[in-house]
């Protein structure tokens, strides 16, 4: 193992970036990430330090060549396996196949139609151990990613990735989403021990993954408020470590959207390393509980019911729209009178009759664990009317404008509208009215919905008749 002083952790790409007051926005977050990395950032949450299992993270205009060096000091050795799919290993896959081939023995998997499933995390595990090899390195976005991880993780071996796209915040992130037998779950995972991005590969990817990556990063504000809201309402943990390292990159990103989508390869490094902070705090806080709330809630529904026909769209843009949505809710309600929570009129008979048997039944177990009872409602009102002023102060606080979310996205081409993913406005707000029906993390859907309030807002955003909304929210 190498003296962790000679490991790179943080290198950031050769600023100067847009302004100067971004510059020095870019050089400190550079700056937290690189003590993240070395466990010298303190805390923000109380005493001691903030660690993670990722030793390096390493971006630059350009790699070529670099890629032995990188894994090397990573200890990896002398075994291992390369794997691609078709699309990354024409895009980046050969070229590292080639920097490692002059050092290590190196297998390449490209595997050709692989979905994040355990079929494909079966054929990486096979050629893993025909081959011996020591360590995997993934070189792909989402979907690789996950499965090396995943795969890394049962085999007890360590993990490095290649990034080929800005599309999400899994590089950094210890759970891997893996279908198993139809149903999508998100399992432990290995942390990638490096995290390594070429620049221009990045900046290079299909728009419209540079684009779903902004909507996976923006979802930060609309996560933050119903995390602090679940906080201070009934008192569950919160931390806000993982909002500090998001911050200033936040801001540079959201004052130049329209970068991201023009090669720029300042803008695409902020994005990475957004989507890299945003991955590390998730690890951080041991949940994704800063980067999947409401919207995330929303996106997933689709998921698990997806309209007839409906050709799903990419996960961050799914969030995107979704984080419009949450972001809108959150400012008609926060600039409201506090709520009054009645009791839950959703019992595990409405779920089954609108999930089936066998979805609606795991749904109500995560549901009911946070639905009210009629006294628990009225303490929770109680609380909300004697505290509305101090919680809509901390909440707000934190959140970005709606418009102000809506427009940046619309300038970088990002979905903001059912329409915009493939979806009529029916289909869209019936995930939105039975998003919260799927898990028992608790969001501004679930102040809406219990206090009368959900139903009005979906019919006021879609001049549906307020009745309408309301039948099929049962
Ligand atoms: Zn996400």
């Amino acid at each position: 193992m190498p003296d962790s002083l000679t490991v790179p952790r943080y290198f950031p790409a050769n600023g100067p970036f847009f302004t100067d007051d971004d510059t020095y926005l870019s050089i400190m977050t550079a700056y937290l990430l690189d003590r993240l990395l070395g466990g010298t950032l303190p805390d923000p949450d109380g005493p001691g330090l903030l660690t993670v299992p990722t030793r390096s993270v390493v971006m630059a205009p350009r790699l070529d060549g670099a890629a032995a060096d990188l894994v090397t000091r990573l200890g990896f050795g002398p075994r291992l396996m390369v794997v691609s799919d078709l699309t990354t290993q024409a895009i980046l896959g050969q070229r590292i196949v080639a920097d490692l081939s002059a050092r290590f023995a190196v297998e390449h998997l490209i595997l050709t139609e692989p979905h994040a499933d355990l079929d494909s995390v079966q054929q990486i595990e096979e050629r893993q151990r025909s081959g011996a090899a020591a360590a995997l390195i993934a070189v792909g976005s989402g979907t690789i990613n996950d499965l090396c991880k995943y795969a890394a993780h049962r085999q007890g071996i360590p993990y490095a990735v290649f990034a080929t796209a800005p599309s999400m915040n899994g590089y950094t992130s210890v759970s891997a989403a893996i279908t198993v037998e139809g149903h999508k779950k998100s399992l432990p995972a290995t942390a990638a021990a490096g995290v390594f991005a070429d620049l221009s590969v990045l900046a290079k990817a299909p728009l419209r993954m540079i684009r779903s990556g902004f909507g996976d990063s923006i979802c930060r504000t609309t996560a933050q408020v119903d995390w602090l809201l679940a906080h201070l309402l009934l008192d569950q943990p919160y931390r806000e470590a993982p909002f500090s390292l998001l911050r200033e990159d936040e801001a540079a990103l959201l004052a130049h959207p329209e970068r991201l989508v023009a090669g720029d390869l300042a803008a695409i490094e902020l994005l990475t390393r957004n989507l890299i902070l945003s991955g590390f705090g998730m690890t951080i806080c041991g949940g994704s509980y800063p980067a999947s709330q409401g919207e995330h809630l929303i996106s997933h529904y689709l998921e698990m019911l997806p309209p007839a026909g409906w050709p799903a769209a990419f996960h961050g843009e799914q969030v995107a729209v979704a984080t419009v949505t949450m972001a809108r809710l959150q400012h008609e309600m926060l600039r409201a009178p506090a709520p009054r929570l009645t009791a839950t009129h959703l019992t595990e008979a409405d779920l089954t009759a609108h999930f089936g048997a066998e979805l609606g039944h795991s749904c109500w177990q995560g549901f009911s664990a946070k639905s009210l009872q009629s006294d628990a409602a009225a303490q929770l009102t109680e609380r909300l009317n004697r505290d509305w002023q101090q919680i809509r102060a901390r909440l707000n606080a934190h959140r970005l404008d709606p418009e102000k979310v809506f427009s940046a996205l619309r300038s970088a081409g990002v979905p903001t509208m059912p329409v915009d993913i493939g979806l009529s406005d029916d289909q869209y707000w019936t995930a939105v009215l039975h998003a919260r029906q799927i898990r028992d993390r608790f969001t501004f859907l679930d102040l809406a919905d219990e206090s009368g309030l959900l139903a009005d807002f979906a019919a006021a955003q879609t001049r549906v008749p307020s009745r309408q909304a309301a039948a099929s929210v049962r």
